[in-house]
Parts: structure tokens; C-alpha cells; sequence
């Protein structure tokens, strides 16, 4: 074989479609109205943008490389030990850690059909393959998920809220999930919606990981505590799994400004249940305004909602889009996902809300 000229990335990195984030600007002018990416419209807790801001004095020096403070903070809060906590550049890094110590060339990761797109480009990016698994009503399906396990298998990744379809799988099923797993493959419980589950399966699923030598749980900063810009997120699981994304993660991949601001983040409990609140309050609006003009509305549990759009000329989904970019109202496409008819919509402030809702009635009128 000829000598290469140039350098080639190994195989598999190309075959990976680069992640489109949702769009930031709107094309009218004007007000904009930013429901595309699940950010909270509380902003982040006051709390912890002066803790963010105190850091300023500080920067030339390296952070904790374990964040130690914030995983002490965290522990605090679930009564978990710190030992068996890693914080990431948000749940992406997370995801793509548990990647890529686990899986390599040859090993299958599996997820649910309408999972979280990051999940397929990091078993890519570390050379294994993704298999992506049908649903149920939108939701994952643990038959057929068990299904596709097979003697490569090492991963499975379960986004519990689902995004971008908002379901939810309740507790029993996820505890049917793992006990069918073979106990090689790595369970992961992609919580990054967890907060604004007003129920108690949440714990149940810590109390899993708490029990099991193959379950870990993946969290982020970036939605129900308005710190996306800044990339945190954080992971529970067995000890001998943060040992081995310990080994392979960047030794400060958390910034100084990150630690601070998640360690008060996590301690202003108030501003957490104003943002649940707040939530609560209009997803059921939403979710009701949108049915009351003739939309289907996939059932949601997430701070977002998966809207369908009527198969007729001019009123599709890519209609929608554009007519709401028009009126500033930002919200995203789901091709990516497979569902070209549908539109992913965060629950934003009742201005925005409204104005998304006013937008889409003149849409269909
Ligand atoms: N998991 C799911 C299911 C998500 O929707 C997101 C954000 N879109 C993430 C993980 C990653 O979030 P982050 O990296 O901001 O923590």
C-alpha cells in the first residue's frame, strides 16, 4: 500500500455526524425567545454566580483536579460517599469518559432509538459501535432492549427523562432493565433531567447504583441550575468505575470557577424548587395550550416538550420552525433524531411560553 501524505484519523471518526447544537439566534429581530436547548429561564442561582465571580482574583492558579469540595457538596446532599463521585465538563464529558474506558474496537454500546445523540458519537469516538434500539410510544423499550444485548455488549445507556422525547421509564422497569443485563455490561442512568421528576424514583435509582457493581448514574449543572455555559456535570457509580474514568480523564477538567459556583449551586435549595416550581407551573399550560390548537404533544416529565405537526403542505414541522424563527421564537428541529415532523420546545418564562404559544395558534390558523 502507498505511504499516507497526510494524516488520517482512525476508522470510525469520520463516520460520525458532528453534533448540531440548537440554533442561538433568530432571524426577525427583535425580541428573542431561546427554547431550543432545555436552558432553565431562572438563570442560575445568585448564590453561585458570586461564588463564580469570587474566583476571578484566582485564576492563575491550576484547580482542584478532583473537586473535592464539590463532591463533598454533592455527598452532602444525597448522603453519598465523595469517593464514589467524578465531575466532568458537564454529563457530555461524563458520557464520553464512561466511553472511553469501557469500550473500544469490536464492543457495542446500546441506547434507545430517539436517545441523546451524544451517546452513538462517543462509542464512535472511542472506536466501538452503537446499536440503537426501537420504542415504545417514544418510550425506551426494556424488551427489546435486552434484546440487543449480545456477547459485545459493554454499555448501556439509558437517558431517563428522555430527551428529546420528555418519557419517562418508572422505576420498575429500569430495575427489570438491569437485573436482565449480564452483569459485565455497565448500566448508565442518564439523569440529567432528574430534578424536575417530582417523584421517588430518583433515589430508587441512586440506591441501584448504591447496590450494584455495574449501574452509575450521570448528572449535569446544566439544567434545573441554569450553568450550561459554564460545563458541570458529575457522575455516581461503583468504586471500581470512577477509579477507571479517573485513570483516563484530563487531570483538571474542572475549572476553579465551575467547582465554586456548583458547591454553592447545589446548597441553594430554594432557588432549585423555584426553578421545579416554576416548571411544574407550565409544562401542564404548555402542554394544554398546545392540544387546545390541534397539536399532539408526546406525554413530559422533562422541562421541554416534543410537539407533532399535522402531515399536510405548509403546516409541517420545518413550517413551524420557520414561521416561530420568524417571531423570535427559537426552538428545535428533530431530524437528527429521526423525527423530521416533530419540534423540541423547552418550557421557557411565561413571556416566552406565551409568545411561543400566540406564534404557533397564527401558525395553524
Ligand atoms: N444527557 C442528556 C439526556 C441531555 O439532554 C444533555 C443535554 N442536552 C446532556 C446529557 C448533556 O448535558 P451537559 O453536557 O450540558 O451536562
Amino acid at each position: 500500500t502507498a505511504p499516507l501524505d497526510r494524516p488520517i484519523p482512525r476508522p470510525g471518526v469520520l463516520d460520525i455526524a458532528p453534533y448540531v447544537p440548537g440554533k442561538s439566534k433568530a432571524t426577525g429581530g427583535g425580541k428573542l425567545y431561546k427554547l431550543s436547548s432545555n436552558e432553565t429561564p431562572l438563570g442560575a442561582s445568585p448564590k453561585a454566580i458570586a461564588a463564580y465571580q469570587a474566583q476571578a482574583g484566582a485564576l492563575e492558579f491550576y484547580p482542584d483536579g478532583s473537586a473535592t469540595a464539590l463532591r463533598e457538596a454533592i455527598g452532602r446532599l444525597y448522603g453519598l460517599a465523595p469517593e464514589r463521585l467524578i465531575c466532568g465538563a458537564g454529563s457530555d464529558e461524563i458520557l464520553n469518559l464512561i466511553a472511553h474506558a469501557y469500550i473500544g474496537p469490536g464492543d457495542e454500546a446500546i441506547y434507545s432509538e430517539h436517545g441523546f445523540l451524544v451517546y452513538p458519537i462517543a462509542v464512535t469516538g472511542a472506536g466501538g459501535t452503537p446499536i440503537a434500539v426501537k420504542e415504545k410510544n417514544l418510550t425506551a423499550d426494556v424488551d427489546a432492549l435486552l434484546a440487543a444485548v449480545t456477547e459485545r455488549t459493554r454499555v448501556l445507556f439509558l437517558a431517563n427523562p428522555n430527551n428529546p422525547t420528555g418519557t419517562y421509564l418508572p422505576f420498575d422497569e429500569v430495575k427489570r432493565l438491569h437485573a436482565g443485563l449480564p452483569k459485565r455490561v455497565l448500566l448508565v442512568l442518564d439523569a440529567a433531567y432528574a430534578e424536575y421528576v417530582r417523584r421517588n424514583d430518583y433515589e430508587s435509582g441512586i440506591e441501584l447504583v448504591s447496590t450494584s457493581e455495574n449501574v452509575i448514574m450521570a448528572r449535569t449543572f446544566s439544567k434545573i441550575y441554569g450553568l450550561a455555559g459554564l460545563r458541570l456535570g458529575w457522575a455516581y457509580g461503583p468504586a471500581a468505575v470512577i477509579d477507571a474514568m479517573n485513570r483516563i480523564r484530563g487531570p483538571f477538567n474542572v475549572s476553579a470557577p465551575a467547582i465554586a459556583a456548583g458547591v454553592a449551586a447545589i446548597e441553594d435549595r430554594d432557588f432549585t424548587a423555584r426553578a421545579a416550581d416554576h416548571n411544574e407551573e407550565w409544562l401542564p399550560k404548555v402542554v394544554g395550550a398546545l392540544e387546545a390548537i390541534g397539536l399532539t404533544v408526546t406525554p413530559s416529565v422533562g422541562n421541554f416538550v416534543l410537539i407533532h405537526f399535522p402531515d399536510a403542505a405548509g403546516k409541517r414541522a420545518p413550517d413551524a420552525d420557520a414561521f416561530l424563527l420568524d417571531r423570535g421564537v427559537v426552538v428545535r428541529r428533530m431530524d437528527a433524531y429521526g423525527l423530521p415532523n416533530a419540534l423540541r420546545m423547552t418550557i421557557g418564562s411565561a413571556e416566552a411560553n406565551e409568545a411561543a404559544i400566540a406564534a404557533l395558534t397564527e401558525f395553524l390558523r
